[in-house]
């Protein structure tokens, strides 16, 4: 295998003496001394009592939402628990003798749905996954707590904090299209 060595070009005398580049970043200090001592602007936020304004469309943290009736959305169908990059997602599913969903004609709802807010990479994938639009990176970004089980998000708080969010409600009248449909003729040899 035949090696190619690249030459690096060698520094000039002033790229090796800094002065470009300390020049560059007085000029910054000076454009923010004069906006800030001379021109009474602020440059920087006192965060956390000024909080930024997130754009339209902004990414945070993911949540579960309920439907504009208020019922959960979820069928813990775990697909964003299959999908998660992380693994920051654990849904425990009802299982055969758990508690029926909250919504007529959906077949069930999670007994247990936990996302780990420090394994989250805000990768959006459950969102667009999601069949019953059940999921949604919301606008938060600050997500603070003062061990690794506060951040560990509960079924609970995930819905409180998702709210509620109109579209689909895919099971609603499923009882009905499965009555209306037309019966199959069995055809006998
Ligand atoms: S946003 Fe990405 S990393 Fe976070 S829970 Fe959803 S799929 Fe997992
Ligand atoms: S949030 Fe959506 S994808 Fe995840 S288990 Fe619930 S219905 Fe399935």
């Amino acid at each position: 295998m035949s090696t190619k060595i690249v030459e690096r070009k060698p520094l000039s005398f002033f790229e090796n003496s800094y002065l470009p580049t300390l020049v560059s970043g007085l000029k910054v200090t000076w454009k923010h001394f004069r906006k800030t001592a001379l021109e009474g602007q602020s440059l920087t936020m006192e965060y956390p009592e000024q909080k930024w304004v997130v754009p339209q469309g902004y990414r945070g943290a993911p949540y579960l939402v309920k439907d504009q009736e208020g019922d959960t959305k979820c069928v813990s169908c775990q697909l964003c628990e299959f999908v998660c990059p992380p693994k920051a997602i654990r849904i425990t599913p009802p299982g055969p003798n758990g508690a029926p969903a909250d919504r007529r004609n959906a077949e069930k709802a999670p007994a247990e749905f936990e996302i780990n807010m420090l394994r989250c990479i805000f990768c959006g994938l459950c969102q667009e996954v999601c069949p019953e639009e059940a999921i949604f990176l919301q606008k938060d970004y600050s997500l603070t707590g003062e061990s690794r089980e506060e951040m560990i998000y509960g079924k609970a708080r995930l819905l409180q904090l998702g709210g509620t969010h109109g579209g689909i409600q895919k099971w609603k009248h499923k009882l009905e299209e499965a009555e209306a449909q037309e019966v199959f003729p069995v055809r006998t040899p």
